[in-house]
Parts: structure tokens; sequence; C-alpha cells
């Protein structure tokens, strides 16, 4: 069974072609071993990105509520460093944020060389939940894809290496999710109107969402769908893109100066 994580640019992506339970044939116990293995490999990578510092990483998660970006955030940070991360979390933005253009408050949220930010939300939201809701009219958001392109391949060059996921569940999976958070008093905080008038809005999300990636699928920084319905094939996914992408960037200690090693007394 093989399901892509990534389409290439220009394809149209419609997330109504991706199945949110997909899992290979993995189990869950051999998911959360190799989740594990990866998590431990990431601890040492991050290490080395620190001490190199030249280049930076941001995992971006989106998806509609409910959709894991929270415990995807717990499993990463427990197998990394706190030293090394930057979590950041995007709500409505506030009346200082809107007096600016939409992406200055994620410019100043983009993590130093040497680490690694997570964004729980971030810039799509103005084409997502912005465009949905009709909180600025089309000829606002219209022009964004192209403006987030141009900020991804400007931090980009800085050396920003984007790693963009998309958290899929199903509509199903999201009533059962909700439900729970309706009924366990150690989750009902989580719940505002919000959430529930937005599943009304269900397909428009969706549509959003195809755009949103679609669009802003490109070389620099790809999407990536994850199947995100089981929690532990999500993490695993997760685990495994930020392991690959971490290793593919090689960060490598820096030089030592070997004139130290005759300056202890
Ligand atoms: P949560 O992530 O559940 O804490 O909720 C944060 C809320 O803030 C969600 O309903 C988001 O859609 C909303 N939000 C995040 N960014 C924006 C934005 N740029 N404009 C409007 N709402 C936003
Ligand atoms: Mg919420």
């Amino acid at each position: 069974m093989h399901q892509p994580l990534t389409l290439p640019p220009g394809r149209d992506i419609r997330l109504a072609d991706f199945d949110p339970d997909f899992h290979e044939d993995i189990d869950r116990a051999d998911a959360e071993a190799e989740t594990k293995r990866h998590s431990d490999a990431l601890d040492e990578l991050a290490y080395r990105l620190y001490a190199e510092s030249r280049r930076a990483v941001v995992v971006v998660l989106q998806g509609i509520d409910t959709s894991g970006k929270d415990g995807t955030i717990r499993m990463l940070a427990g197998g990394i460093s706190p030293q090394c991360l930057d979590v950041r979390s995007f709500k409505a933005p506030s009346a200082l944020e809107l007096a600016h253009d939409f992406l200055w408050r994620i410019h100043a949220a983009v993590p130093a060389h040497g680490r690694i930010g997570i964004f729980n939300r971030s810039h799509y939201e103005d084409v997502i939940v912005v465009r949905v809701r009709q909180l600025v009219s089309r000829s606002v958001w219209e022009p964004r894809y192209d403006q987030i392109n141009a900020f991804e391949k400007l931090l980009g060059d800085g050396g920003l290496t984007f790693v963009k996921c998309f958290l899929h569940i199903s509509k199903r999976e999201q009533r059962e999710r909700l439900e729970e958070r309706l009924r366990d008093p150690r989750k009902q905080w989580k719940l505002g109107p919000d959430d529930l008038a937005d599943r009304t809005r269900w397909d428009d999300f969706q549509e959003a969402y195809d755009d949103a990636l679609t669009k802003c699928n490109t070389h620099h920084a790809p999407w990536h769908i994850v199947p995100a319905d089981k929690k532990w094939y999500r993490n695993l996914v997760v685990a495994r893109i930020l392991r690959q992408t971490l290793a593919g960037l090689d960060p490598r200690f820096p030089a030592f100066d070997s004139s130290l090693l005759t300056k202890l007394d």
C-alpha cells in the first residue's frame, strides 16, 4: 500500500484524493518504536544544528481543529532539547498585529540560525480561516498566495528550511474528537463556539486548504499531506519527515581551534 506525502509543484492537490486513515501496513507498536528511533536521532541532529548555528528549520503545522497539532508538538518536543526549540502558536491577531502586514508577526517568530521552530498554525491562516470566515475581502486574500511564496523564498535563501505539514483528518474523526472534548472536563477548555461553527463550514475549509496546498506547494517549500486519523501514524510520519530533512542538511560542528588545547593551565 502506498500514498504520496507530497505532490510535484504545479499539480492540483485535492484533499479528497488522500485517505486520512492511511497507515501503510504498520501497526501501532511498530510505529511507536520507529517514532522513538527518529526522535532519538532528531535530538542529536538538533544538537548539531544548534552547534553549527548557520541554518534554521521551521515545522509549520496546519490542520482543522482537533487535527492533532498540539499532540504533534508534544511528540516532537519530547525528543529535542528545549534549548534548540522555539514553539509558537498563532491565534486570532491582536490589534497591534492587525495594524501591520499579515507576515509581520510570522517573520518576528522565525527561528534564529541554529534553532528549530515549530509553528502551531501560521501565515496560512491568512488564506484559510480568514477566507472562510470572510474576515477580509477576496481582493485582500487572493494575492497572498504569491506573497507567501515570495516570503518563504526569501527566508529559504537566508538559510531557513520549511517543513510544512498538513494534518489531514476525516470529518468523522473530527466528530469523535469534538465529542470527546465536549465530554472530558480536562479537554472542554479547548472548545470555543468558533470550533463548532467552523465544522459547519467543513467543505469551505477543505476547498480553502486545497487552494493553499496547491498554490503554495513550491520546490523551496513543499507541502506534506500527513494522514492524521491515527495519532500514532501521524507522529511517525512527522518524525520521519523532520529527521530526513535534518539529515539532508547534515549540520556539522564548527571547526575546533586547536590552539585552545595549550591554553588550559
Ligand atoms: P487554537 O489553535 O485552537 O488555539 O485556536 C486559534 C484560533 O485562532 C483558531 O480559530 C484560528 O483559526 C484563529 N486564527 C489564527 N490565525 C488567525 C488569523 N490570522 N486570523 C484570524 N483567526 C486566526
Ligand atoms: Mg481550537
